[in-house]
């Protein structure tokens, strides 16, 4: 299973696609990725191998200089078209791509529904769809902290949002995630391997920290949304 992630001013379909590939040794069952472009989120997702993916996307020939792509090794819920990453919101502007598995989802869930929210699949990561879409107040990351007072389990998740296409906000603990520094551009990948032929400069996340990535700029925070500085990890050797 993988996240890659892209923002930037190129098409960030062929560099999901080949970070995706790179991140296939971990094993998956589907595949999917979240394209933003003239003003709204396409979510494209297969059961199945990603050149089913690839197909499709040539097919249609989708482009977008921001987005997120996944590699499922499903968890909860079988795997399918419709559970398979990226999962939305019911307006489809806020999608989610999850490593791992919301141990409380059920409990979350719950609530939301009895809230009005509407699901579409059995999947676990569905519940954080909605919860950013619960807590969203006109800012993005501070949705996503809200939403990890409340979650347990071991996650790496990116999201993107219509209503913030500026920037990709994702979050670990228990699972990879790095984020490559580009110029003009960043990246975040759940390995370097995925990214290293776009760039040598890595930040590697801390656990429950929150990463704001734009084209320009990558920020830090912690849980209780105080700025974290961090170092640049350079990587020295080759795949
Ligand atoms: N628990 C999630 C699911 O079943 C994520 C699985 C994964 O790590 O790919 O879809």
């Amino acid at each position: 299973c993988g996240i890659v992630g892209y923002i930037g001013d190129k098409n960030a379909v062929p560099i999901l696609m080949d970070g995706l590939k790179k991140l296939e040794y971990r094993g998956y069952d589907s595949a999917g990725v979240a394209i933003y472009d003239d003003n709204k989120i396409l979510v494209r997702k297969y059961k199945g191998r990603l050149s089913i993916l690839e197909e499709h996307l040539n097919e249609e020939k989708l482009s977008g200089n921001l987005a997120i792509g996944h590699t499922r090794w499903a968890t909860h819920g079988e795997p399918s078209d419709e559970n398979s990453h990226p999962h939305t919101n019911e307006k489809g502007d806020i999608a989610v791509v999850h490593n791992g598995i919301i141990e409380n989802y059920q409990k979350i869930r719950k609530f939301l529904i009895d809230k009005g929210y509407v699901f579409k699949s059995e999947v676990d990561t569905e519940v954080l769809a909605h919860f950013v879409d619960y807590y969203y107040e006109g800012d993005l990351a501070e949705a996503v902290r809200k939403v990890l007072r409340e979650i347990k389990g071991s996650y790496a998740f990116a999201v993107i949002s219509s209503r913030e296409p500026d920037k990709m906000v994702c979050v670990r603990k228990e699972n990879p995630l790095v984020v490559g520094i580009g110029e003009g551009e960043n990246y975040i990948a759940s390995d370097i391997p995925a990214i290293l032929k776009h760039t040598r400069n890595i930040y590697l996340m801390d656990e429950n920290e929150v990463a704001v990535i734009t084209k320009d700029d990558i920020k830090f925070f912690a849980e209780n949304g105080e700025p974290v500085t961090k170092e640049v990890f350079n990587v020295t050797w080759d795949v």
